[in-house]
């Protein structure tokens, strides 16, 4: 019974190793393919205010609608993409239609805002960064100002005085940068003080446990103060709920990013969405002035 039950398990370990290995070659392989057959497109998501309930800017996030596969989420492709180097190409591509889609909404009227574009660890490392986020400002017409790059925590680690060199020329550039998933890596307190950029994004899984765990909450408070003292502004992710925008207005966090507000939207339902008469202004944002 037991062997049995060992052998069972073995097995089903097996084939879960070869479903796994299979998958990642199928990706592998349409990924390839998926930029030059125009199947990759990105989608908006507002960032707003927590105290005005103005909208900031946006996040352009990756989507892959394949024929044969759906929609592929980008947490089964982007581990792909930065393997095999492929998210070179990938990366330049979202970095160039983001800021050409901006400086079209720009165009078009809307009020200018600012997009931002996550980068890879692998992107960030290249020695060609520089010269392609420039290209793509200059090749959109778009004010560096209106972008934001979006950096991990974890690709800081790696070798501090670089990173701080290759942070401190994006900034000069003109561009915002973020730490993405703050919390979620290893950088050290001692290091964060040396990385010019402008905010901190409070990582989802610390939003989505704040309101029952005691301690998150208590993490989330320090993230958001401490990253005061060190001149960054803060924005959480991945608020869902009225109760969650509540407890982060509260305790000054500045601005947040989640469903609750709005789901990542096409280019025209953002621009939709931009367009419509503004909401009535949040309930503790101070008075609320009658339209004029
Ligand atoms: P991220 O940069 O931390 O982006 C936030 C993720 O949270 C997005 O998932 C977004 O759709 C999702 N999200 C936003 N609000 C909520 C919410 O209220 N609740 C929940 N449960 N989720 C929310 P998405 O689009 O699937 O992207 C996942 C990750 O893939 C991103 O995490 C980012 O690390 C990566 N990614 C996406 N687009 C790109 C890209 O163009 N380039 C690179 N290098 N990475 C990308
Ligand atoms: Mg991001
Ligand atoms: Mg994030
Ligand atoms: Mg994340």
């Amino acid at each position: 019974r037991a062997k049995e039950a060992g052998r069972n398990q073995v097995q089903f370990f097996e084939e879960n190793m070869h479903a796994r290995v299979a998958e990642r070659a199928l990706i592998e392989s349409e990924l390839r393919h998926a930029l030059a057959r125009d199947q990759l497109s990105l989608v908006y998501q507002p960032k707003v205010d927590l105290h005005s309930g103005a909208v900031t800017g946006m996040e352009a996030l990756i989507r892959w609608q394949h024929p044969g596969l759906g929609a592929v989420s980008p947490a089964r492709f982007i581990g792909v993409a930065e393997e095999t180097g492929l998210i070179v190409a990938i990366g330049r591509w979202v970095l160039r239609t983001a800021c050409a889609q901006n400086k079209a909404w720009q165009q078009a009227g809307l009020p200018p805002l600012r997009v931002a574009v996550n980068l890879s660890a692998r992107q960030f490392r290249d020695r060609v960064l520089l010269s392609e986020v420039r290209a793509a400002l200059e090749d959109s017409g778009l004010d560096a100002r209106y972008l934001e790059l979006e950096l991990t925590e974890s690709l800081m680690m790696h070798n501090v005085e670089e990173v701080v060199t290759v942070i401190e020329s994006l900034k000069q550039l003109g561009v915002a940068l973020s730490i993405d998933d703050f919390g979620t890596g290893y950088s050290s307190l001692a290091y964060l003080k040396q990385f010019p950029v402008d905010y901190l994004k409070i990582d989802q899984s610390f939003t989505r446990e704040m309101l029952t765990e005691p301690k998150v909450a208590a993490i989330v408070r320090s993230v958001i103060a401490l990253g005061h003292i060190l001149g960054f502004k803060v924005i959480a992710e991945g608020v869902e709920t009225g109760e969650e925008l509540h407890y982060l207005r509260l305790h000054q966090c500045d601005e947040m990013q989640g469903y609750y507000y709005s789901r990542p939207l096409t280019a025209e339902a953002f621009a939709a969405f931009i367009s419509r008469p503004a909401p009535a202004a949040p309930a503790s944002a101070g008075a609320a002035r009658p339209a004029a």
